[in-house]
């Protein structure tokens, strides 16, 4: 008797969604919907309700000009049924807006930042200022460094000095970023930051984080001379690094605020006295390392 209940409710249920599938076909968008979907109407019919809430989605995708027009749930993502053996999956799928922002963000996987504000990773060679000429032999510099790179020469870097807020930072990090799309690895580094925290991990990834700096392929060490010097970060940090990446022939950028004769006299006092001669040292590797240019410009920053 059991039996014969079960099937007739079963029989009931399935005529109750043929009916709730019939009534939604007579809607004519709904009804050219599912005919296009490669989904056969038997199963169609068993998901009606779900159906109509992808439709929604289908028909906001349609017409949309871009991610920020979406109106859908989840932004950037449309809700599409899939047929899986005899049921109806239903997931969100990636619009074509979102896959060309997928495609187009896909290098910044190839940017490390350390203690750099986020938006660098936005900044464009296209849209860098050149309302004064101040940047034009940089940019021209730029154009025959990724030349270079590219036939494998290993082009000497820039120590790039110049007054605050004339866009040294975005600079570099605009041509940083065109050789991430190129699928180089950079790292761009506030250099004052980073120090204090390599001091701060002696006792865990201090090793892994003095790796990072000098085996970066191409690496920005900014604003450099902003931090307070001791003899450790001179001759135990600044000096190895700049000696691995001149042996490796890796690109280094440097920004600073001081020229190469100031940031001389500040590398050679320390709180432990003076050193004229390891700072020397220090600059004869950046001038190997780079080639030295200036950035005179207004201030940028509001
Ligand atoms: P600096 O490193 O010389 O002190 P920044 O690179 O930090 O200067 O630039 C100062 C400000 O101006 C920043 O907020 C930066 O985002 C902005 N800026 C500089 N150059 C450009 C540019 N070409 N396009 C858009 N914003 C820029
Ligand atoms: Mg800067």
């Amino acid at each position: 008797m059991k039996s014969i209940n079960k099937v007739v409710d079963q029989q009931a249920n399935e005529l109750e969604l043929m009916h709730s599938y019939q009534d939604a076909c007579a809607n004519k968008e709904f009804r050219a919907y599912v005919e296009q979907l490669p989904i056969e109407e038997e199963i169609l019919r068993k998901y009606t309700s779900n159906l109509e809430d992808a439709l929604i989605e289908f028909k906001n995708c349609k017409n949309c000009k871009g991610l920020e027009h979406c109106e859908n749930k989840v932004k950037g993502y449309c809700y599409t049924p899939e047929k899986e053996k005899n049921i109806i999956n239903f997931s969100y799928v990636a619009c074509k807006w979102q896959q060309k922002a997928f495609k187009e963000n896909a290098y910044k996987k190839n940017l490390e930042l350390f203690d750099m504000p986020k938006d660098i990773k936005e900044a464009s060679l296209k849209e860098v200022y050149t309302d004064d000429k101040s940047r034009l032999p940089i940019i021209r510099y730029f154009k025959e460094f990724t030349d270079q790179y590219q036939k494998e020469k290993n082009p000497k870097g820039l120590y790039l000095t110049g007054s605050f807020g004339s866009g040294k930072t975005y600079l570099v990090a605009a041509l940083l970023n065109e050789m991430a799309k190129k699928g180089i690895r950079c790292a761009l580094v506030y250099y004052p930051e980073f120090l204090r925290s390599l001091k701060s991990s002696f006792q865990t990834d201090y090793s892994e984080k003095f790796d990072f700096i000098k085996t970066s392929p191409i690496i920005l060490l900014d604003d450099i001379g902003a931090e307070n010097e001791s003899n450790w970060s001179r001759d135990e940090v600044l000096g190895p690094i700049l000696q691995y990446r001149m042996q490796n022939h890796l690109p280094t950028f440097f920004t600073s605020n001081l020229t190469l004769e100031e940031l001389e006299s500040a590398l050679s006092i320390t709180s432990s006295g003076v050193d004229k001669v390891k700072a020397r040292r220090i600059i004869e590797r950046i001038k190997q390392l780079t080639i030295s240019m200036e950035l005179i410009g207004k201030n940028r920053r509001n």
